[in-house]
């Protein structure tokens, strides 16, 4: 059975836990620690071993791994203290505050031996696995536009997530997934971001944000995150040279329309349209597209554990690696420099 425990007893570290303690036959939740006591006694009331101090948790000899569910200022200190004390660590996102941080634990990885890994769990989102496989697929031809987004209309949570040095805003929150998955999906270096950071609300961290991100292959993303919106656009737009996928949420409703085969044959003249007269903007005729249904798909989040398991136990390659995390990490530095400075910023990544 693997051992794991959980360091933070809060929103995630309650989601890790009911994660695990649905798969009792692949591992064992040892306990939690957590520095409110508050939260010990909530975790000993669910029925789940409250550990007194973080020594006590770190020195268990049952323990193979620790989960880090903590603010992100502490990524970076537990992780190293966890690794030192002989324990993998997965640490939930964003992996750590900059890229600088991330290489010094990387750093503590490779000497202790110890296996490191962030919980980008939203690479096994259903939406986002139906992104990749119509990519995959050919659907829509070549991709060369995507839009991918996150909406909301409550704000931030008035918690340290409002703190800049806690490691608040929205870039380090939703926008470390939502960047980690298009750099996940597209093989190719990032050459340029330009970003806008607002603070609609919240002085002092980003709580709505505009990415433009440029790749090497020529594709261009947009990446949006908004706490202030009160009319949705869709979750993802993408855009391929025969086609275009539309994803509206989560629950993956949505559709394809495409080309059918046939060459575009355009009309003679100008065109009247609801627009006025335009050739460019007119209505396709009706015969040469096509409208899909999204593919069917299955996912299971807990697939995350069971890879990390799996590779310390030398049986697969580890599947969000320390140097992806560094890359998307990277990235993150240049675009709050973008917002920062007001430009774009070139970089290969
Ligand atoms: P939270 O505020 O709900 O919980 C954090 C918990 O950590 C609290 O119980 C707090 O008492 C405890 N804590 C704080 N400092 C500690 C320390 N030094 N040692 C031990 N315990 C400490 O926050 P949350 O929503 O659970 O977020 C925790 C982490 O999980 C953050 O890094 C966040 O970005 C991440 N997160 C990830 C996802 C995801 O989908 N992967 C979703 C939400 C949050």
């Amino acid at each position: 059975m693997y051992t794991i425990a959980i360091i933070g007893y809060g929103g995630m570290g309650g989601w890790h836990a009911k994660q695990l303690l649905s798969l009792p036959e692949e591992f064992r939740l040892a306990g939690i620690y957590d520095i409110n006591p508050d939260r010990i006694e909530a975790a000993e009331k669910d029925g789940i071993h409250g550990y007194p101090t973080l020594d006590a948790l770190l020195s268990d000899p049952e323990i193979r791994t620790v989960i880090l569910a903590v603010p992100n200022n502490f990524h970076k200190p537990l992780s190293i203290q966890a690794m030192r004390a002989g324990k993998n660590v997965i640490c939930e996102k964003p992996v750590m505050m900059n890229a600088a941080e991330l290489e010094e634990v990387i750093a503590v990885s490779k000497e202790t031996g110890r296996q490191f890994s962030v919980h980008q769990n939203r690479r096994w989102d259903k939406d986002f696995l139906m992104v990749k496989k119509l990519i995959e697929d050919g659907s829509i031809g070549k991709p060369f536009y995507i839009e991918s987004r996150v909406q909301g209309s409550k704000g931030i949570p008035g918690d340290w997530r409002c703190v800049r040095e806690a490691g608040g805003g929205m870039l380090l929150d939703w926008g470390v997934h939502l960047i980690d998955q298009l750099m996940y999906l597209i093989d190719s270096p990032v050459t340029e971001v330009y970003a806008h950071l607002l603070s609609v609300k919240f002085p002092g961290v980003d709580d709505n944000f505009k990415l433009m991100m440029r790749f090497h292959n020529g594709l261009s993303a947009l990446v949006e995150v908004d706490t202030y919106t009160f009319i949705n656009l869709p979750r993802w737009h993408v855009s391929g040279d025969s086609g275009t996928a539309q994803i509206d949420d989560f629950s993956c409703t949505g559709r394809i329309v495409r080309a059918r085969t046939e060459e575009m044959r355009w009309e003679p003249g100008i065109v009247y349209t609801v627009a006025g007269p335009t050739r460019t903007m007119a209505p396709r005729p009706k015969e040469s597209i096509e409208e899909l249904p999204l593919p069917a798909l299955e996912s299971d989040a807990r697939d995350y554990y069971r890879n990390f398991r799996d590779a310390d136990e030398g049986k697969t390659p580890l599947a969000v690696t320390p140097d992806q995390a560094l890359r998307v990490m990277r990235v993150i530095d240049a675009v709050f420099a973008s917002a920062e400075k007001g430009t774009s910023i070139s970089l290969h990544i």
